[in-house]
């Protein structure tokens, strides 16, 4: 006998313990009108942008017309801003990152750390995606060290500053109109920002050739030489490094819910395959071990799913907690904000990426030789995989941030 399976559609969905149920109703909607133009509009080419490394210019004003830039500025709740990049992730991993470099890193810069004067000019447009932004803080000989070995330098001269230096890897940094960078002042050591247009004389942008992930993300080399920035364009409020990890912990949750988004694609795509395809005259979701890889998949993203619900709204300061009575008490918030925030991000970012990073082998695995050729999505969902364990903090220094919290002994120097 066969065994057919059932058919897909009436399957149940990977989001199996029903997180898009705790949302509003104009939050679902809202949702479903993403649903609804990823698979109109990027699904049927996202693999083509990523075989030909080609970022989607044409996409934005659509893009735009979503209105999703900074969702909880706007009302929405914590979990629906992370179930919006876990969607767009499902459906391009390369998207998700444009849209979360431009949204979450620099609109959410400018947002929190630019002057009255600086948004009044930038921010609207920002958000309705006329300009596109990048953040510049990694550099050739700074990754992982970037905090204490900053080599970047900026130096006042009168009304204006100085910027030398390089960066590397710097995200939609080929053809972004500003990014925000990161530099250091020689004399005193600390860490400035800056609006910096990009096409300013001294500013060169080379393309990083050759990625084997998330290959229709643009990501350049920069080099400033003698850059001549107006102090207009200083970011106002930036006081110190610790203003750029605050930038840097938002938007490491929103990467773990990449690494949600990622599992979520991974089971669409394995779990299609093993239904459809036969051997040994039987669906490979007949075989018991093709069942419990699926199974780890599936658990691997539940877990993940709702490790970052959590840390999301712990974020974005919890949940109320209601009295025995039912009128609104206190905020968990404050116990949660003593144990370390950005511990509790850096946990969901390397515990989802490292689960995801075992979803992904066992997807590929499922699809056999199919596994290995991006006509079939999975060796495109494999692949833009290892991009999300390494940025926004590796697996290792995640985890070693974690260690110095919970044992008060730092691994790191
Ligand atoms: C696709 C992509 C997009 C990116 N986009 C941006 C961007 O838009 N803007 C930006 O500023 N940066 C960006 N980055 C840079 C990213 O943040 C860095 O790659 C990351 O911080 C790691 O730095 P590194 O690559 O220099 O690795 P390194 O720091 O050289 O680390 C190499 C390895 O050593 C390990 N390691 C380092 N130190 C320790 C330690 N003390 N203990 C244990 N292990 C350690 C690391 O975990 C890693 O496995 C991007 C990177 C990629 C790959």
């Amino acid at each position: 006998m066969t065994n057919r399976p059932a058919p897909l559609a009436t399957l149940p969905d990977a989001d199996f313990y029903g997180f898009e149920d705790l949302l509003s109703d104009t939050e679902k909607n809202k949702l479903t009108e993403l649903r609804n133009f990823l698979a109109a509009e990027v699904l049927p080419h996202a693999v083509h942008w990523w075989n030909e490394a080609r970022f989607p210019s044409e996409l934005l004003p659509k893009l735009a017309a979503l209105e999703l830039s900074t969702p909880v500025q706007q009302g929405y709740s914590p979990l629906f801003a992370g179930l919006v990049i876990a969607e767009m992730t499902r459906a391009d991993t390369s998207l998700a990152t444009f849209f979360m470099v431009h949204h979450d890193l620099f609109v959410e810069a400018l947002h929190a750390f630019g002057s009255d004067e600086q948004k009044e000019r930038l921010l609207d447009d920002a958000r309705a995606l006329r300009i596109t932004g990048a953040f510049a803080l990694t550099e050739p000989e700074h990754g992982s060290d970037v905090a204490g070995g900053m080599a970047t330098t900026a130096v006042r001269d009168g009304d204006e500053w100085v910027l030398n230096g390089a960066k590397r890897w710097i995200g939609n940094g080929t053809f972004c109109d500003y990014m925000v960078l990161w530099a250091r002042e020689p004399e005193t050591g600390r860490t400035r920002g800056f609006l910096l247009d990009a096409t300013l004389p001294g500013v060169t942008r080379t393309r990083i050739e050759n990625k084997t992930a998330l290959r229709t993300v643009q990501n350049a080399d920069i080099v400033l030489t003698d850059v001549r920035v107006s102090a207009a364009d200083l970011l106002a409020g930036v006081e110190s490094f610790d203003d750029t990890k605050e930038l840097l912990r938002g938007s490491r949750i929103m990467v773990g819910w990449q690494a949600v988004g990622t599992q979520l694609a991974t089971f669409d795509v394995a779990r299609a395959y093993a239904v459809d395809r036969l051997q040994f005259g039987r669906p490979l979701a007949a075989f018991q071990l093709i069942q419990q890889q699926l199974v780890q998949i599936l658990g691997n993203a539940v877990a993940s799913t709702g490790m970052l619900a959590r840390v999301t709204e712990l974020e974005h300061g919890g949940y109320p907690v209601l009295s025995a009575d039912g009128s609104p008490g206190a905020s968990p918030a404050d116990g949660g904000a003593a144990r370390g925030e950005m511990a509790r991000a850096a946990l969901a970012k390397s515990y989802a990426s490292a689960r995801m990073r075992e979803s992904v082998a066992l997807g590929r695995s499922i699809l056999g030789g199919n596994g290995i050729v991006t006509d079939y999505r999975m060796a495109k969902i494999f692949a833009d995989a290892e991009a999300i364990y390494t940025y926004e903090g590796t697996y290792e220094i995640n985890t070693l941030i974690v260690g110095r919290d919970i044992t008060g002994v730092s691994a790191l120097r």
